[in-house]
């Protein structure tokens, strides 16, 4: 039997898998992201029994990572602030580990592939991944097409309008302060209620405001893009209030100004991944289809 490795690399844990040519995930494994010795010789144990049967590897890192196969530092992570971990290789020590081709991709970009191939996004050939948790990301498919461009996006740092007098909070990122990630990712929310979001109530007034700054990012989002549709993962979602409150206020946003099927049923336009936490490991073994001798 031909097989297919998978690798979710996060910030905060690695998930590795091994998998057939129909994306079912025959053994997994997570293990802390530690220094990127450790963590690459770690994914290297798990895959190396298996290394005579596996065609190809899909590695979906975090970011910022470099893209480019033209480039030198192809595979690396390049400008992250996690200690250790700033222009660190990722893709070279699996493929010489393990001597089989190796695609590399973005976290957010696999969850997309993982939810194209298998969950909310088949059949459509533009739409947007978002994760909102630690930080916020998103993944774009642009005509079937990951979209790349000059790195990749980062539709986390995008500006929103921020009325100061309602929402005085001068956001958490380090670099923009309240840019959308630093008005509305799990660590802003933290910071601005002094507690996590997992243990505010379901009727705080943070998830109406919650809603306002994801509703803000979505309709920028949707003018610039043109999703078919918008699929929103992470842990600040797992409060199962927010999809309606965005929902509506999307649509209270847009004021009917798009007339367009896709947008007629927003209860099927935003939606959670139907992958669930499996999107990412899942897009990984897509990924290592597309690189695999015979694609399956
Ligand atoms: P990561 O972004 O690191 O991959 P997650 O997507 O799980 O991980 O996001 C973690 C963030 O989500 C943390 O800031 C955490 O406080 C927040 N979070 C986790 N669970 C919940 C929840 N049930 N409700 C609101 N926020 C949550
Ligand atoms: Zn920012």
């Amino acid at each position: 039997m031909t097989l297919y490795g998978g690798i979710e690399g996060g910030g905060t844990k690695f998930v590795c898998a091994i998998g057939n040519e129909h994306g079912d995930l025959l053994e997994t494994t997570r293990f802390s992201t530690t220094t990127p010795e450790e963590t690459l010789a770690q994914a290297l144990a798990f895959f190396q029994p298996h290394a005579g049967a596996l065609a190809s590897v899909g590695i979906g890192s975090f970011g910022p990572v470099d893209l480019n196969p033209h480039s030198p530092t192809f595979g690396y992570v390049t400008t992250t602030p996690k200690p250790g971990w700033a222009w660190a290789d990722v893709a070279g020590p699996i493929r010489a580990g393990l001597g089989v081709p190796v695609g590399f991709e973005l976290d957010v970009n696999i969850a997309a592939m993982g939810e194209h191939r298998w969950g909310a996004a088949r059949g459509l050939d533009t739409f947007i991944y978002l994760t909102i948790g630690t930080g916020i990301g998103g993944g774009v498919m642009a005509e079937g097409k990951l979209l790349h461009g000059a790195m990749h996006p980062e539709m986390g740092h995008i500006l929103l309008a921020h009325d100061r007098a309602a929402d005085p909070f001068a956001g958490a990122c380090p670099f923009h302060g309240d840019c959308f990630e630093g008005l509305a990712a799990g660590p802003a929310l933290e910071k601005r209620w002094g507690q996590k979001g997992a243990s505010l109530p379901e009727g705080h007034p943070a998830w109406a405001l919650e809603a306002h700054y994801v509703a803000l990012g979505l309709v920028s989002f949707i003018c610039t893009l043109a999703p078919q549709r918008i699929i929103i993962g992470g842990g600040v979602m797992q409060q199962p209030q927010l999809f309606p409150m965005v929902r509506e206020k999307v649509t209270q946003l847009l004021n009917g100004y798009l007339q367009i099927s896709y947008l007629k049923d927003m209860d099927t336009y935003i939606v959670p991944p139907a992958l669930g936490g499996e999107a990412g490991v899942k897009g990984a073994l897509a990924l290592a289809f597309s690189v695999a001798p015979d694609r399956p």
